[in-house]
């Protein structure tokens, strides 16, 4: 290996493994020994885990995620998509989040852009329903939730009270469990500020395709699971599918139909699809082919971990990989900075092995279940577990100091009930009172200025992303193929360079 001058190393994507490896190498590499810089849409890292929480209101949005710029000194943070790489050519093509896209070079490359929804050609799908992996989405459900309850509240026909309080969640494993359960949870505690408005009142179906749920627990707590939920009155349709959601009337194929307001899609993920615009090898499910040792298989100077690659897993049999969890991330994050560093310094590198320990799950405040090192613990035991594990992990002193804050006055004060979806469009008051002839959307019964916040995917899509402002809207979907929800006018992340050069042209004229 021969960089000529103080090699070049480029990190796409600056999640789990994207931040934690930048992190270890910032720290270890002596003065000009390698130059880093870092490619992500997001200004910050999401501590996924968190984000049901955050959803139910028991954390602060801002204290999920993790400021790229301020632990990541010494980098230099490029804020938009890699469209492209051509390995070979060692030049990333880069569309930054505003103005002409660009090629970088680099000598030594990281490729974690993890993984996206797992989508399936279900009609309405894309103009219904939400993913839940970033922080945009789970502000998003919390005042979606809350805003329901507030339309049914007011609503005087059945029909769209009953719509409005459905809520319709598909796939069952620990991302789309915990969401449904810190939701329900926290709609049913919102119930007693609503004098209408009883939790019976509400429905909440999890639909799963396979035979059980939480497949990353023992059957037995899968099962527990799902009575916990039942108890709670939440329905568990299993070995179930949904045929079409067009228009918000869902088509299960058990012939069941009912109409719900709120469709959330957590059916799993698959690679992010622009690994497919690279010259790296992919398998058959799309990820990068990697080693053990974390390098991209037979290519040399490309490293890769996480959600997005294929890693063998030396602690089961032959042609097992590690699955996608953060508890591979960080720990692959770290052997492979220690052997991108040893590499450079033409050390002896080592394998990546980590027998995965178990899950903890949350299922609304003082309920989980936790399976770890086959230890099974259910209820607030669980749950209390689950908040120990995620704090010991959960980035920078920072931040833990302000989630256990945020436990901290839960202790004493109940949640906020309180939807601010009109930060979806805060502009629409100003543009009503602005435009004189302006008048409200046939077919809707928003208030003028008001967003139409009843049901339908047009209310849902305007009040996307930009629910909070802390998160850009045009980081919301980050990699999402096309089929997802966008908000109006946001351009799908360009194919190319010259792609996304002919975009910002035609934005400019
Ligand atoms: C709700 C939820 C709860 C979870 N809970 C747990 C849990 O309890 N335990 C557990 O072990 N795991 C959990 N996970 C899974 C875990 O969060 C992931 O496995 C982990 O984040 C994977 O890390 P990664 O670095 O591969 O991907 P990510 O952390 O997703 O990072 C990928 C980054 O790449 C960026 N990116 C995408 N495309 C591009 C591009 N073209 N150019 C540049 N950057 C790009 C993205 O914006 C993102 O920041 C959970 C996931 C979710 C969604």
């Amino acid at each position: 290996m021969g960089y000529g001058q103080a090699p070049h190393i480029l990190i796409v994507g600056g999640g789990y493994v994207g931040m934690y490896t930048a992190l270890r190498l910032r720290r270890k590499l002596h003065g000009d020994e390698a130059t880093i810089t870092v490619v992500e849409p997001n200004s910050y890292m999401t501590y996924q885990p968190f984000l049901p929480e955050a959803a139910a209101g028991n954390l602060e949005p801002r204290h999920v995620v993790v400021p790229l710029r301020k632990v990541l000194k010494g980098c230099r943070i490029i804020s938009g998509h890699v469209v492209m790489v051509s390995h070979e050519q060692r030049t990333a093509s880069i569309q930054p989040l505003l103005g002409d896209a660009f090629d970088l070079k680099y000598d030594i490359l990281v490729i974690c852009p993890g993984s996206v929804a797992r989508t399936l050609p279900i009609p309405g799908l894309a103009e219904q329903g939400i993913g839940f992996k970033s922080a945009a989405e789970a502000i998003y459900l919390r005042n979606q939730v809350i805003s329901r309850l507030d339309a049914a509240a007011s609503a005087t026909d059945a029909a769209v009270r009953r719509r409005a309080l459905t809520f319709l969640f598909i796939g069952g494993g620990y991302a789309g469990i915990e969401a449904l359960a810190e939701l329900e949870d926290m709609a049913r505690d919102a119930c007693s500020y609503y004098p209408d408005l009883a939790p019976a009142d509400m429905r909440w179906v999890l639909v799963e395709a396979t035979g059980r749920i939480l497949p990353e627990v023992s059957p037995a707590m899968g099962l527990y699971t799902v009575k916990q939920l039942e108890h709670r009155g939440i329905q568990v349709k299993l070995n179930t599918r949904v045929e079409s959601l067009l228009d918000g009337n869902v088509v299960l194929d058990d012939g069941e139909r009912f109409e719900a307001g709120t469709v959330v899609w957590t059916a799993g993920v698959k690679p992010n699809p622009m690994l497919a615009r690279t010259d790296l090898p992919l398998d058959e499910r799309g990820r990068l082919r990697a080693t053990a040792f974390l390098q991209v298989d037979g290519v040399a100077d490309a490293w890769t971990a996480g959600d997005c690659a294929a890693v063998p897993d030396l602690t089961k049999g032959e042609g097992a990989t590690t699955g996608p969890s953060a508890q591979h991330a960080v720990r692959q994050a770290r052997r492979l900075a220690e052997n991108l560093l040893a590499e450079l310094r033409h050390e002896p590198i080592r394998p990546y092995e980590h027998s995965y320990a178990g899950s903890v799950a949350s299922l609304g405040l003082h309920k989980g279940v936790a399976e770890i090192y086959g230890v099974r613990l259910r209820g607030w035991p669980a749950w209390l577990m689950h908040r120990t594990y995620h704090l010991s992990r959960v980035p920078t002193v920072n931040r833990k100091a302000r989630v256990v804050a945020d436990w901290t006055l839960a202790l004493f004060f109940r949640r906020e009930i309180v939807s601010l979806g009109s930060f979806a469009d805060p502009r629409a008051e100003f543009r009503r009172v602005a435009t004189p002839a302006s008048a409200p959307a046939a077919g809707t019964h928003a208030a003028p200025g008001m967003p139409a916040a009843v049901d339908g995917p047009a209310a849902d899509s305007a009040a996307d992303s930009t629910a909070d402002k802390a998160v850009p809207a045009a980081s919301t979907f980050p990699g999402t193929p096309a089929a997802a929800p966008a908000p109006p006018g946001t351009p799908a992340p360009p194919a190319t360079a010259a792609e996304a050069n002919s975009q910002a042209a035609q934005r400019r004229s």
